[in-house]
């Protein structure tokens, strides 16, 4: 049996697993990342891709006030720049900014909220050909407003990522891939059988859980419940035509959620397509995709009735969120969730937006436990396959 030490083994090759993975090797630790289907993940590859600070809840955080996720665009700015926590220059961005439109009849109040956050320049106020094509119609009466967001192409983002530490990526499934813990919830091994292939034992000095929806079998593994997660199931809506405008933007209204939300992606034959969330996502989960496509074909003639979308044809997915659940799975998570078990450390990102306050916990966490980098990365590659990338739902479901 090949036996081999590693400072550090994660599990998991979503955004959560592959920006820690970045962050952990630049800082010098050795690290073997296990993904047990495709690179990309559930939820990562299927997102909007919006690095949003906190205001895309409009409306509704007049009454709360709260915006801690700010910081984060600028955060990711820094990034794509060469220049931030992780080199991610070469990443495609969909959008330089995520807007916001207000419904024309609730124009007025949106612009007592906005205009408080002018001043900081969170948000700004857009006219004429400063609006995206969307809303420069004369049919719109409502107002737009910019934010600081931007929008990332997540497929290039997970090839960045994964590109960059190619050779500690491995595929393994859960028959193949056994778990050994002691009685204090410590991992002592990780056993991978493959057929035809020496078995291999690694021994890691931390454990990563970044496996999204998957850690609850991987706490299970461990003898342990807790920290429990919450699963909200997202009914996406996904419109396909040759002809679409690129369109970013969140319609605000008086709910807490976001009416709609609307990011453009373009697909691998040269189309785009429209993939819409908010409350029509949140409040659809329990419908079937008939029903959840008539409702955003209502909602769309409603509220861009101008947008001409004759022929487009409609597909519909629906997705877990996954977030920690109880107090810290309220409603907008503003910090990702970390937490040590033994010698396991279990993580959620919360939103991919978060993944840089990931980064930065995990390595905190190390440094207090007094973890430094003690074992050499492998110099040969292991004898397992290398995982494939995944792609997102709208690639597959369109025929
Ligand atoms: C529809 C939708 C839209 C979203 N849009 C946005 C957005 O615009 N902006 C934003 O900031 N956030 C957004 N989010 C949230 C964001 O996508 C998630 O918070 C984030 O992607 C979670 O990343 P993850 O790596 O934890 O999970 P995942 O991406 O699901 O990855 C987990 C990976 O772990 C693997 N795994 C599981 N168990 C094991 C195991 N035992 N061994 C090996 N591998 C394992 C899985 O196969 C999977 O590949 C959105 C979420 C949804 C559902």
């Amino acid at each position: 049996m090949q036996t081999i030490k590693t400072d550090i083994l994660i599990f998991g090759g979503g955004i959560a697993g592959l920006w820690l993975l970045n962050r952990l090797r630049n800082a010098g630790y050795s690290a073997i990342l296990l993904e047990q289907e495709r690179l990309g993940g559930h939820e990562s590859i299927n997102a909007n891709g919006i690095i949003h600070g906190g205001l895309k809840f409009g409306l509704s955080a007049m009454l709360r006030d709260v915006e801690d996720l700010d910081d984060m665009p600028a955060l990711w700015r820094d990034c794509l720049a060469g220049k931030g926590d992780l080199n991610l220059s070469g990443v495609k961005v969909l959008a330089e900014h995520q807007y916001i439109w207000s419904e024309a009849n609730l124009a007025a109040r949106a612009t007592t909220f906005f205009a408080s956050r002018l001043i900081t320049g969170q948000v700004e106020a857009v006219e004429g050909a400063a609006r995206p094509s969307v809303l420069q119609d004369a049919a719109f009466s409502g107002n737009a407003y910019q934010l600081s967001d931007l929008v990332l192409d997540i497929p290039s983002l997970v090839q960045k990522l994964a590109s960059n530490y190619k050779s500690c990526i491995y595929k393994v499934t859960p028959q193949t891939c056994h778990v050994e813990t002691d009685d204090r919830h410590n991992t002592s091994a990780v056993f991978i059988t493959a057929a035809g292939v020496e078995p291999l034992r690694i021994h890691p000095t931390r454990v990563l859980l970044a496996g999204g929806q998957g850690n609850e079998a991987l706490l299970e593994d461990l003898g342990r419940r807790l920290p429990e997660m919450e699963r909200r199931t997202v009914h996406m809506t996904m419109l396909k035509r040759a002809e679409l405008p690129d369109f970013y933007a969140h319609c605000v209204g008086t709910s807490r959620n976001p009416r709609l939300t609307i990011t453009t992606h373009p697909t691998r034959d040269g189309e785009k397509i429209w993939y819409v969330g908010g409350e029509l996502a949140e409040e659809g989960a329990l419908r079937d995709e008939r029903v959840q496509i008539e409702h955003a074909q209502r909602e769309l003639k409603e509220l861009l009735p101008w947008v001409d979308l004759r022929g487009a044809r409609y597909k519909t997915v629906k997705i877990d969120r996954i977030l920690p659940a109880g107090e810290r799975g309220l409603f907008r998570p503003d910090n990702a969730f970390v937490e040590s078990i033994g010698n396991n450390i279990v993580t959620w990102p919360c939103k991919i937006t978060l993944a840089p306050n990931l980064g930065r916990q995990v390595l905190a966490q190390l440094q207090a436990d007094g973890i430094k980098p003690e074992h050499a990365q492998p110099t040969e590659a292991l004898p397992l396959l290398y995982p494939e990338m995944g792609l997102p739902v709208w690639e597959n479901v369109f025929s």
